[in-house]
């Protein structure tokens, strides 16, 4: 998708082009044409008088002439004129006196004046398109603009239900209730079910967040429109506004339906951001906005949007009564990346070789998209080989394409690394379980999230903080460090995945020495301020604090004693759970995510097992 700043278009370039031609017309039109220049006729009579008129042509209402040239000038030409003809019997008497060539009589300059302003007007547009092209190229160009490219797809019947998309459980059984409702909505109101108006699917590209939207319109048996956020916003301003009329007004004529908008943040793109405002696509947002507001979901209208950054999205479309119910539609663990597989290789003749549960293994941080285009890409390498079924040869060398041909954007791990990965989460979680007051385990995966974290631990706050305790920041530090101490104890060697944990960890230690007074060393002291905002620092960098080269090296230091604290303690829970560790390594290898209570469990069994023998 190009960016929709190319696109804009607004008022003022239609102002700066017409102020252009009239510069045109005014400074450059006259020396191209050497028009003529107009004069009195008593200047005229003046010239003759004078004999410095060397020939005129007598129309019924203009008169135009031909100085004589001036003999200083470089042109050999004289200027060219015209003036009014008024009734004056005299003046073939003085042309004649002055000897003043008449030629042919012209009666009209009408072809003229028409050329003088249709050719700056066509070299104008000849450029003006010349350049809009060129921003638009591959987006159909210039010559597209008012005829909608935004097509507002509506699906009468759809064809999708929820047994063409796998591996999204969570997000199938969140979308239910909707279904329920667009079926009946009476009933349900009549219960008192509450409605979600507006439904975000939150999640990659190509996890299906499209398929789902619209699994649930087949589902419910009701039309679906869809669009698409980068669409909407046109180079004239006002257009995206109309549109999102017209699709909700579509819409309701045909409720109890869905409409689904692709790339929601390409529309949705926090107000006022960026250099230039835009305007086309803030009035866009505000009509889109104004109808939320304005729709009943009573009315059977149901809003669902996709986007895979709700970060950048206007908080004002997050909030209550607009998309306030977000599904999550995450990379699909290896169960969910085999039942995508089956799914779609449903029609597919499957070799007696070709083990599905293997890909799925290989293909971890592989989304459904990636995953259709493997099966896609294994079934014509079949072809081309002549067989009648595919092969595990076929459905390797697929996914050896697919993933080359991501290897950029997605890493996908080696067994290796995976390994590893899973040891270094695994630490994490184990810190976190161990030591008292810690936050909750909620899963730890070892799916590939984009190039940064090739694995993560989600740990829960149990409740909302706005006060943390020195030892409550020790415990922090203590779970950053889990995951590379797991790393030395089980490889007694370490690698670069610790960076940001160790960043983190060191950040907060510096935190407490120079913020929040909590080194019995250096005292209650505060050696920092807060941080200001860029823009209010007034292009001064910030001083670099206001102690001594001493007091620094006692900051050093003292944040060093903390990290290293925290590191031993660490290194004493981790080292007596290292039967834990290759259980629990084991099972995470094998399914890619397991949630705390199942760590839990593992560690429960084997310590249940150490106390027997
Ligand atoms: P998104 O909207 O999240 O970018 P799409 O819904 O457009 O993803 O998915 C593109 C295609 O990939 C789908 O048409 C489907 O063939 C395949 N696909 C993606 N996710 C799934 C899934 N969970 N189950 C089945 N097929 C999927
Ligand atoms: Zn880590």
């Amino acid at each position: 998708m190009m960016d929709p700043k190319q696109k804009q278009f607004s008022i003022w370039y239609v102002f700066i082009a017409l102020w252009a031609l009239m510069l045109i017309q005014i400074f450059v039109t006259p020396f191209l044409f050497l028009k003529p220049m107009e004069i009195p006729y008593s200047e005229f009579k003046a010239a003759v008088a004078e004999g410095k008129v060397e020939e005129v042509s007598i129309g019924s209402t203009v008169i135009h002439g031909r100085m004589k040239a001036d003999p200083s000038a470089p042109t050999k030409e004289g200027r060219l004129f015209d003036t009014v003809r008024v009734e004056d019997p005299d003046l073939i008497r003085d042309l004649q006196a002055h000897q003043v060539k008449i030629t042919g009589v012209i009666e009209s300059t009408f072809l003229r004046d028409l050329l003088s302003w249709v050719i700056p007007i066509g070299l104008f547009f000849a450029v003006w398109l010349f350049l809009l092209n060129r921003m638009g190229q591959g987006q159909g160009g210039f010559m597209t603009v008012g005829r909608s490219k935004a097509k507002i797809y509506m699906e009468k019947e759809v064809k999708v239900g929820f047994n063409d998309v796998a591996g999204v459980d969570e997000a199938k059984e969140e979308l239910r209730e909707v279904i329920e409702f667009l079926k009946t909505p009476q009933k349900f109101t009549r219960l008192g079910g509450k409605i979600p108006k507006g439904i975000l699917l939150v999640g990659p590209p190509g996890t299906g967040k499209t398929l789902l939207a619209k699994a649930v319109a087949g589902e419910a048996g009701v039309p679906f429109f869809s669009i698409s956020g980068s669409e909407f916003v046109e180079m004239f301003v006002g257009v995206g506004a109309a549109r999102v009329r017209d699709l909700f007004l579509q819409a309701k004529e045909k409720a109890p339906c869905i409409i689904f908008i692709d790339e929601l943040d390409a529309l949705g793109k926090a107000r006022g951001m960026g250099p230039m405002a835009h305007e086309e696509r803030e009035q866009t947002l505000n009509q889109l906005l104004v109808e939320m507001d304005g729709f009943d979901p009573r009315g059977g209208v149901i809003l669902m949007a996709a986007t895979n950054r709700p970060e950048i999205l206007d908080p004002a479309l997050l909030r209550a009564g607009r998309f306030d119910r977000h599904v999550l539609v995450d990379r699909p663990d290896k169960g969910g990346r085999l039942a995508i597989l089956k799914l779609h290789a449903r029609n597919v003749p499957l070799g007696p070789d070709a083990d599905l549960e293997v890909i799925a293994a290989m293909t971890a941080g592989l989304v459904g998209a990636d995953l259709a285009n493997i099966i896609n890409e294994a079934a014509l390498l079949a072809v081309r080989r002549g067989k009648d079924a595919v092969g595990f040869a076929e459905l390797q060398e697929a996914v050896e394409r697919v993933i080359a041909g991501l290897e950029k954007k997605n890493r996908v791990l080696n067994q290796m690394e995976k390994e590893r990965v899973a040891h270094h989460e695994l630490g994490h979680a184990l810190v976190a379980l161990s030591i008292p007051g810690a936050d909750a385990v909620q899963k730890i995966s070892i799916i590939p999230r984009g190039i940064a974290a090739l694995g993560y631990t989600i740990q829960l706050p149990t409740e909302d903080r706005f006060l943390m305790t020195k030892s409550e920041l020790e415990n922090k530090i203590a779970v950053l460090l889990g995951g590379r101490v797991a790393e030395e104890i089980i490889y007694r060697e370490v690698s670069t995945g610790a960076q940001d944990d160790l960043m983190k960890a060191t950040d907060i230690a510096k935190s407490m020495v120079k913020r929040y007074g909590m080194s019995e060393k250096l005292g209650l002291l505060s050696f920092e301020r807060d941080r200001q905002p860029l823009f209010l620092q007034n292009g001064q960098p910030q001083a670099p604090g206001d102690y001594s080269e001493e007091t620094a090296r006692e900051i050093d230091c003292e944040v060093h004693r903390i990290i290293d604290e925290q590191y031993a303690r660490v290194s004493r829970v981790l080292n007596s759970q290292q039967e834990v560790f290759r259980e629990a390594a084991a099972v995470l290898l094998k399914k890619e995510i397991i949630t705390g209570e199942e760590l839990k469990a593992i560690i429960a069994k084997s310590s249940a097992r150490q106390t027997i023998s």
